[in-house]
């Protein structure tokens, strides 16, 4: 992670809010209103003015709606008080380190409460979902698909007749305590996760339907969920992990082995504590650094651009992050 810690953005009021204005508006800026580029910069505007005040800095007016925003309008920065500066800093830390940053780390780093740098952490988390997932794989692309345990419930799963029996993979204890991850990862390409209350073969077949591309070759273990799904592909072949075989040519699990691997390690080093409701946000998060990954071609300061760019229209009230309604505190503005 190289991030330059006297860059101006990090300290500065207004080249924070250039920073986030080029970030988010990559075309120019546009009304958070109406999306119309047709607008005009209040700022330094005296004949502009009401009653002789200056425009609170970074203050557009579109002339099409009428209306009136900053970069923070419509996005998941809305209403916040805390420092612009502050916000790039914690968006470069949060998109650059690869298990994550927990907010008590970016609390003591920044100097802002704990609760201000929780909810903080949840709309960067936010901004980092993707709204519109695209289908993964293709002719002749390899998608993997995996489960894997992650954490306690909170309430164990009342067992369904059609419900599905599969120890973790150490063997340790079921499903039925523990909160089930499915992943598909396209080979050298990107990958989707999501937490499911519960494996079935139901749920299964609606994610992999929702998020794969029929003409891709699927690559799975041998467990009993995939043979049915399998058939829709243009191919599915399985590794023998009972009989310790992890890979045949080309046909191997490895890839999104490898994401699980990197979000368990950040779950249980960095987070450690993360309640059932919020597990698909941490998935979101680790989801993108690995979709904006450098392999892929994309460096720090592009993925946290990548990022911001991506704020827009998902505004984050604190009863959707599953907080109590409050407000932020330990950071003011001017
Ligand atoms: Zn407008």
């Amino acid at each position: 992670m190289a991030i330059d810690l006297t860059a101006q953005e990090f300290h500065n009021e207004d080249k924070a809010r250039e920073w986030l204005e080029a970030s988010r508006w990559p075309s120019g800026p546009y009304c958070s209103h109406c999306g119309s580029f047709n607008v005009l910069r209040m700022e330094g505007m005296p004949e502009r003015q009401v009653k002789g005040k200056p425009h609170r800095p970074g203050l557009f007016h579109c002339r099409d709606c009428r209306g009136q925003f900053t970069v923070l309008t419509g996005s998941v920065m809305e209403r916040s008080h805390i420092p612009l500066a502050k916000w790039v800093m914690a968006i470069r830390l949060m998109t650059a380190s690869k298990k994550g940053m927990s907010a008590h780390q970016i609390s003591r780093m920044l100097d802002l409460s704990y609760k201000t740098s929780w909810f903080m952490c949840h709309r960067i988390r936010e901004a980092m979902r993707d709204p519109a997932p695209k289908p993964l794989g293709g002719e002749g692309r390899i998608v993997e698909a995996d489960e894997a345990y992650h954490g306690k419930r909170q309430k164990p799963v009342e067992r369904s007749r059609n419900a599905v029996r599969k120890p973790t993979k150490k063997g340790r204890s079921g499903p039925a305590m523990k909160r089930p991850i499915v992943a598909l990862v396209e080979r050298a390409g990107e990958v989707r996760a999501t937490h499911m209350h519960q494996v079935t073969g139901k749920n299964l077949r609606e994610f992999i339907d929702r998020n794969a591309d029929k003409r891709s070759r699927l690559n799975t273990d041998e467990s009993n969920l995939y043979p049915e799904i399998g058939k829709s592909f243009a191919s599915h072949e399985t590794v023998h992990h009972a009989a310790k075989e992890y890979a045949r040519d080309d046909v191997t699990t490895n890839t999104v082995e490898g994401f699980f691997g990197i979000f368990k390690r950040g779950m249980i080093g960095v987070y450690q504590h993360c309640g059932e409701q919020h597990l698909q946000r941490y998935l979101d998060e680790f989801a993108f650094r690995w979709n904006n990954r450098s392999k892929m071609g994309v460096e720090d300061i592009q993925r946290a651009k990548i990022a911001c760019h991506s704020m827009s229209g998902k505004r984050l009230t604190y009863r959707r992050i599953g907080g109590e309604e409050t407000s932020e505190s330990g950071a003011a503005t001017g």
